[in-house]
């Protein structure tokens, strides 16, 4: 019997965060609400003001009241309104909309739209994926103030059926939170969006599958649709067939004991059958990801790309901001290292003030060369760091050193700031072990130097490759090139490991390379001593660790090392891993 009265309909989205879901649609209607664009008086403007004022005060206690009744897990979301609360009043914000009202004479709902769309159009200009995502941040801000100004319900509790999969236009971070602290979305489906919009990250730190970005998935689908969603893949069916939809159970059959391999393996040790131990950590961007990390048995944090607290603001945060963020993350890690990088900022990576555009931004001011250039902002983050130190297991490290005379610069300015505070008496950690980013070629052909004064290396693969092969990691038309199996990557990794081991420094890798399984081998071989990755690459990660042996791993990757191209390196790599692991998923 078919059960298909609506033909099937496939969208293809982006693939946000991993896992296959089966559901019936939950349509979630928030669209924007029609704004009264309204001429005043002149007498009338004291009132617009104080109108404005008056929806701008019950929009913070609204946002703090969510907070609140975020408990538990979902807590984490709580940093996210509290950005959004910072947004409220942001200068700059708040100046424009008055200056409006006073000036042009018109109404507050009206005005904030106006500051809104403004706002918005600065971060259109921004290369960066992820600050341009923080367009959607402005607009459910000037939402929340249009809703109070009109006297309009705002925050109705939002009852999702069970096992239901929630498609949006757009999800605001207090909705989504709500919604996942429900426990029951099987998944989300929002027309905007990308990797790092709100939804794909809050999505992914709860293992939630998500496609965003589906163009008009939320008018193609009818509430109670049956959905099959790939967050993997980044692809929607609308009302499947049978057949499609038994191939979507078979993944999630597939991921489901996968996953429950994972937490078997939680405890276990990533080493191989010849007793090679390496330690599996986790990158994160937000806090907020830490406790899918330890639940994937992350041993530490290998990378926290600071750069992410600069979101949705104007002005960079202050010492005591930077240290909340720090010690938050040391504690909820309990003891295990957290390797902070120091901002990798660059030319277009910083939100709100206005720059030379950089001809070639990814060779500019970037990076520690950005921080060596604005000291003040640099030694904020450091004494932040320190002061946090006293709360963990904490490591710093510096991005894109390309010489040995940043290195040194950068470890004065830690020691300058450990004086500052020692003066202030404020208590710091005693002795903090400062590492590098090896990403430029430069550092990667002087690390026996370099070992010498880092404490510890990282290698950014994502970065060495794109500056060892001269290929723009934005640029679609070169992605063909980008191969980390390619000799001169392969030789380059040998060349840092070996000069890091020769000094006995310990050498991690934190790039993509890191967490994709079909490089473990590779990486085991070449004697990497951590691998850091997102959390949902653990499991696998560490499977294909404890059934390899490192001598094999070696034997291996010798014959592939005497192959000449990429191309060849990849398919005897690829075909070797499918013979040995084709079970692990
Ligand atoms: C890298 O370059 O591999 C890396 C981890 O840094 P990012 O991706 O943040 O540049
Ligand atoms: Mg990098």
């Amino acid at each position: 019997m078919s059960i298909h009265a609506t033909p099937t309909l496939s969208l293809q989205g982006i693939g946000a965060s991993p896992g296959v879901a089966v559901g019936h649609a939950f349509v979630l209607d928030r669209r924007r609400i029609r704004t009264p664009k309204l001429r005043i008086d002149e007498a009338a403007v004291a009132e617009e003001l104080s109108r404005f004022r008056v929806a701008t005060g019950l929009s913070d206690r609204q946002l703090g009241e969510l907070k609140e009744r975020l408990t538990g897990e979902a807590q984490d979301h709580a940093i996210i309104l509290e950005a959004h609360r910072m947004m409220l009043h942001d200068p700059m914000f708040v100046e424009e909309v008055e200056k409006l009202i006073t000036r042009d004479f018109i109404n507050a709902e009206w005005a904030v739209r106006r500051v809104a769309r403004r706002i918005r159009h600065m971060f259109d200009n921004i290369q960066d994926e992820y600050f341009r995502e923080r367009r959607a941040d402005v607009e459910f801000i000037a939402d929340r103030i249009v809703r109070n100004l009109m006297g309009q319900e705002v925050d109705e509790e939002i009852v999702v059926p069970p096992d239901a999969v929630v498609v949006a236009h757009d999800l605001s971070p207090a909705d989504a939170a709500m919604m996942v602290k429900s426990g029951r979305v099987a998944g989300f489906v929002t027309d905007l969006g990308g990797q790092t919009s709100h939804t794909a990250i809050i999505a992914r730190a709860r293992e939630i599958p998500a496609v965003v970005g589906a163009g008009r998935a939320s008018e193609q689908v009818s509430p109670g649709d049956l959905l099959a969603l790939d967050g993997t893949r980044g692809l929607l069916l609308i009302n499947p067939t049978e057949e499609q939809l038994a191939l979507f159970r078979e993944t999630m059959r597939r991921h489901l004991a996968s996953e429950q391999v994972a937490l078997k393996t939680r405890e276990l040790p990533a080493v191989t059958t010849d007793g090679w131990r390496v330690t599996l950590n986790g990158n994160i961007e937000f806090p907020e990801e830490i406790p899918s990390l330890l639940a994937h048995g992350a041993e530490g944090i290998g990378l926290y790309r600071t750069e992410f607290l600069f979101l949705d603001r104007h002005e960079p945060p202050t010492e005591e901001e930077h240290y909340r963020a720090y010690r938050m993350v040391l504690e909820a890690m309990g003891g295990r290292p957290v390797t902070i990088r120091t901002l990798d900022l660059g030319a277009d990576k910083v939100p709100g003030r206005r720059h030379e555009r950089e001809p070639n931004p990814a060779m500019g001011l970037r990076a520690i060369r950005y921080c060596l250039k604005h000291r003040e902002l640099f030694r904020v983050q450091l004494r932040a760091l320190l002061r946090a130190s006293v709360h963990g297991n904490l490591k710093v490290m510096f991005p894109l050193i390309s010489g040995i005379s940043e290195l040194r610069e950068g470890r004065s300015e830690l020691e300058f700031c450990r004086s500052e505070l020692g003066r202030a008496g404020l208590p710091v950690g005693k002795r903090i072990a400062v590492g590098i980013m090896v990403e430029t070629p430069s550092a990667a052909l002087i690390a026996d130097r370099l070992a010498q004064e880092a404490d510890f290396f990282s290698i950014g693969t994502n970065d060495l490759i794109q500056y060892s092969m001269a290929i723009d990691r934005q640029n679609r038309d070169v992605a063909y090139l980008y191969k980390p199996l390619h000799l001169s990557v392969l030789r380059t990794l040998k060349s840092i490991v070996g000069a890091a081991k020769e000094t006995g420094i310990p050498v991690a890798m934190c790039g993509e390379m890191a967490g994709d399984p079909l490089f473990t081998l590779v990486l085991i071989a070449i004697g990497l001593d951590e691998l850091s990755m997102t959390a949902g690459q653990i499991p696998v990660v560490k499977q294909i660790v404890r059934r390899t042996s490192r001598s094999e791993a070696i034997e291996l990757v010798e014959a592939a090392m005497r192959l000449s191209t990429a191309e060849e390196i990849d398919r005897f790599i690829r075909a070797e891993m499918e013979r040995r692991f084709a079970d692990v998923s």
